[in-house]
């Protein structure tokens, strides 16, 4: 039916938010997903944090980092992967360094060191043990939502020196966006 076209699509609300670093969620490994025994639906769980991770717009979102304190976490690629109780089994000689960010510290960006590819073992949302190996972007993601697995974050990669420099950097960079949505408010205000 034509009117159909103006009915806007339903807007994804979020039903979890992100847990402050500091949260204990994000400093203790969270404990294993058990597919004999589901914490909570694994289809359910996996679509929960895609959801969420294209609603902050991230390319990769660990249970923990929304309050889920199990061992799973998504990352975008081609397909999508949801990765149940990951572990990486061996790491290629060639590292690189990238700037990295994190959702659970907006606006902080890190030059980090890592392998440049990887060979991890993890199981789909039925279970199902699934060996691959990823390189560039994808093995990067991977082990940075492993990290969040292991109660460790990516800022402990750094030197107190360059984290500093980071964080002022950040505040430069929230202080802008807090203008820009100020300014914005204003404008509809005096429309
Ligand atoms: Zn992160």
């Amino acid at each position: 039916m034509e009117i159909q076209k103006h009915i806007p699509k339903p807007v994804f609300t979020p039903t979890h938010k992100l847990v402050d670093p500091s949260h204990p969620m994000l400093n203790e490994p969270p404990e294993k997903f058990d597919f004999a025994n589901p914490q909570m639906d694994p289809i359910e769980l996996s679509e929960l944090l895609v959801k969420h991770m294209q609603h902050f717009g991230g390319i990769g979102l660990s249970a923990n980092q929304l309050g889920l304190p199990y061992r799973v976490f998504c990352m975008v690629g081609e397909p999508m992967h949801v990765c149940f109780n990951p572990i990486i089994t061996g790491m290629g000689d060639e590292i690189n360094m990238l700037d990295e960010g994190c959702l659970s510290w907006p606006g902080l960006y890190l030059k980090i060191k890592r392998p440049a590819s990887i060979r991890v073992r993890f199981q789909d949302y039925n279970g199902d043990m699934v060996v691959k190996k990823f390189a560039g972007m994808s093995a990067r993601v991977f082990q940075h939502e492993y990290e969040h697995l292991q109660g460790e974050h990516f800022v402990e990669h750094v030197s107190r020196f360059a984290l500093d420099r980071a964080r002022q950097k950040q505040a430069k960079t929230l202080n802008k966006v807090r203008k820009q949505l100020r300014d914005a408010n204003k404008k509809i205000q005096t429309r």
